[in-house]
């Protein structure tokens, strides 16, 4: 950790990142003194390699625009590099260094052979006509498709790229490459090649794996009051699950405040997520304005603010802090399942596991989403495609497994389960031995 804070001082995100798979697996790690000679620690935090590209594209006013876009190949140890495109104003390759560090581990959980990446660009979609997201989209291509491939780097969506923004990327490729590979990227569209249930599968995924925590802590999520953040794809699938499982959703959030839903989140507003999204507006509080008395806005206040008994932050990397940890045992809240990529803060994760609240981290509880690119994957192999029972069953099987090798390695003397050390320990093993059998490379 000194090595490499003394060599990327600057780079907060990936260095929390590392700090705490280090920590997680330093126990197992000395007990196999193979990994030690092989320097398997040195080598997996170090991505393989980072493409650095500029992309210039024309906004609606005429006037050139210049971004910066990176692909981050992080381990191919078990499969294909494999991993999403974030685009947000804030994207920095600290940010996608950690993403893509996570999703090796994560991928190593969801049982499917695919390696760790992430990529995307500083390009804010917010406020952008459909229009610029498709010239920034082909832009972006224009540099990437000599990275990828089926079996070489499969991107997908991420923070601010969802199917429609995967459609224009596949559009550009197909033109340079002149090939009709679905492989190359996950969560295209049902017509041309995407998996049904690829875009709910984050947020489903999610609310299996919820489901048999619980379970395994003997508690039931029928009638629990839920507090979503984000109102993005993720929240969606997250939301719909939640409510069809007979959860009530009481809050979800946006950059400018939480809309509080007292009496549960309805289909018609879950179907308003979607809208909200595609406008590019970034304000949950249009949720407020379409559904005046059943939703209230309150600005610059978060989710974590409202009394319930189950957290899933869906947001972003960060977004729920100590105070908030602290704010929502104070309202009853006993069990947060970490959505996002890194949602908490590592003194909230502190603070729940010393104080009997149920915590999972997102590398394992959010990783249906990329499994179900996997399942994408395979269809496209095939040239075939699999109907939603299918894909469902085949996703509930692989949260369940996830949650069993959580339990596997993560269960303490006295029977609890500490879910990060789990997950990260599990999708270590996997990934390092796969490192020591390919050799020093
Ligand atoms: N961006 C998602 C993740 O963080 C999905 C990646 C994918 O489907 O490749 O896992």
């Amino acid at each position: 950790m000194a090595r490499l804070q003394a060599k990327y001082p600057l780079e907060k995100e990936y260095l929390q990142a590392v700090q705490e798979v280090l920590e997680s697996i330093e126990d197992v790690y000395n007990q196999h003194p193979e990994f030690e000679k092989a320097k398997i620690v040195e080598r997996l935090v170090e991505p393989d390699r980072i493409f650095t590209f500029r992309v210039t594209w024309i906004d609606d006013k005429g006037e050139v625009q210049t971004n910066t876009g990176y692909r981050i190949q992080f381990n191919s140890a078990i499969g294909p590099y494999k991993g999403g495109l974030r685009f947000h104003k804030a994207v920095t390759p600290s940010m996608l260094k950690f993403l893509g560090f996570e999703q090796t581990f994560k991928n190593a959980l969801t049982t499917l052979p695919m390696g760790g990446a992430k990529g995307g660009s500083d390009f804010d979609p917010v406020g952008k006509s459909n229009d610029e997201i498709m010239r920034f989209c082909q832009a972006f291509m224009l540099e990437l498709w000599n990275c990828i491939g089926p079996d070489q780097d499969i991107p997908a969506g991420d923070v601010g790229v969802g199917g429609r923004e995967i459609g224009y990327l596949y559009g550009m490729y197909k033109k340079l490459a002149r090939q009709y590979n679905t492989g190359v990227l996950t969560g295209k569209g049902g017509t041309w090649g995407g998996s049904i249930l690829r875009p709910e599968a984050t947020g489903f995924g999610a609310l299996y794996f919820t489901q048999h925590l619980l379970q395994k802590a003997g508690k039931d999520i029928k009638g629990k009051k839920v507090a979503l953040s984000g109102f993005g794809n993720v929240a969606w699938g997250a939301a719909t699950k939640a409510r069809e499982l007979g959860a009530k959703v009481v809050a979800i959030s946006g950059p400018d405040g939480v809309c509080e839903i007292p009496d549960g989140i309805t289909p018609e507003m879950i179907d308003y997520m979607l809208v909200m999204r595609a406008s590019n507006r970034n304000k949950v509080q249009d949720m407020a304005d379409k559904f005046p008395g059943a939703v209230k806005f309150t600005a610059g206040k978060k989710s974590w603010c409202v009394p319930v008994d189950i957290a899933l932050p869906c947001a972003f990397q960060n977004e729920l802090s100590e105070e908030d940890a602290k704010e929502l045992k104070a309202n009853g809240c006993w069990c947060c399942c970490e959505v996002s990529n890194m949602g908490c803060q590592p003194g909230a994760i502190h603070f729940f596991q010393h104080n009997g609240i149920l915590f999972a981290p997102g590398k394992a509880v959010n990783a249906g989403g990329v499994a179900t690119s996997g399942l994408e994957m395979t269809q496209n192999a095939e040239h075939i495609s699999w109907d939603a029972k299918e894909v469902d069953e085949k996703l509930h099987f692989i949260m369940k497994s996830i949650h069993e090798q959580c339990v596997k390695y993560g269960t303490q003397p006295d029977g609890s389960v500490d879910y990060v050390k789990g997950a990260n320990i599990a999708g270590f093993m996997k990934v390092a031995t796969a490192m020591l059998e390919q050799g020093t490379i």
